[in-house]
């Protein structure tokens, strides 16, 4: 548990709030969407994000200096999702960047020439081996991701799904993750660390509190403590969403603990007061 690390159950007076809330200008509001905002569902595509959460977003972003959503989805996907366009959207784990305004997103530029590393390496593996080995493929451009939730047999799902990551390892792809699915990824770029860097790039941000559920969250926290140690940010909370799903790791390493995205709306809520 990191010092000063504190479980909130609502109500009481969130003191790590209050340099947010002095300087909303100076300050960014960066949220993870499935299991943040939304809750966790069998199947992504039944996702959605509550209206309260949207409007929330709406209205911190006529006050805040950024908010932005950081979401291992595409980003425009994200933005459909929310469905609050003048904020920013960092997608497929800050692979795409879609700013407010942006009719498509801004690819990482660091990705050329492997657009279609990942979509190669699975269509090689077959559409009806995956499916018969419970694996549901999700098609995410230079992001492949293999789902097991809701598989028959998810254990079995689940050790097919670590044979493939081996295999994907070998053929230079970057296995990662997350809660009962594994993604391919192109190595070296993207990751919820590099979103950070990129939506907290705007003029002016001195201080930002960032929200997730998951492994893939983390790095996002770590390098909103690195920015603070570098001087870039005077100040930084790091929200984690607990859930039974959750990973250890996460409760140890945030400032503050919330019980799932209700708990997240709330102190939405106290930022909008
Ligand atoms: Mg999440």
């Amino acid at each position: 548990m990191s010092p000063g690390s504190e479980t909130w159950e609502g109500g009481a007076r969130l003191t790590l709030l209050d340099p947010l809330r002095a300087e909303p200008a100076r300050t960014a509001i960066l949220t993870d969407v499935d299991g943040t905002l939304a809750p966790i569902v069998e199947r992504p595509e039944q996702a959605a994000v509550p209206a309260r959460a949207s409007e929330l977003l709406e209205k911190l972003s006529e006050r805040f200096g950024m908010v932005g959503c950081i979401s291992g989805r595409r980003a425009e996907e994200a933005r459909r999702l929310v469905g609050v366009d003048r904020i920013s959207y960092a997608g497929n784990h800050g692979l795409e960047l879609l700013l407010p305004g942006d009719e498509a997103p801004r690819l990482d530029p660091s990705l050329q020439g492997r657009e279609e590393g990942a979509a190669e390496f699975v269509a090689a593996l077959g559409d009806e081996a995956l499916a018969g080995a419970g694996l549901r493929l999700e098609d995410k451009g230079p992001i492949q991701a293999l789902h097991w939730r809701g598989a028959g047999a998810e254990r079995a799902a689940r050790a097919r799904a670590h044979e493939i990551a081996a295999g994907a390892g070998r053929a230079g792809l970057e296995p990662h993750w997350g809660r009962k699915v594994l993604e391919l990824r192109p190595v070296g770029g993207g990751g919820k660390d590099s979103a950070v860097a990129a939506l907290l790039a705007t003029d002016g941000v001195t201080a930002a509190i960032y929200a997730g559920d998951d492994r893939t969250d983390l790095d996002a926290f770590c390098r909103l403590r690195q920015l603070c140690d570098q001087g870039e940010l005077e100040s930084a909370v790091c929200v984690g969403i607990t859930s039974p799903e959750a990973p250890p790791e996460l409760a140890e390493k945030s400032d503050l603990r919330v019980d799932g995205p209700g708990g997240w709306l709330a102190i939405l809520e106290a930022l909008a007061e």
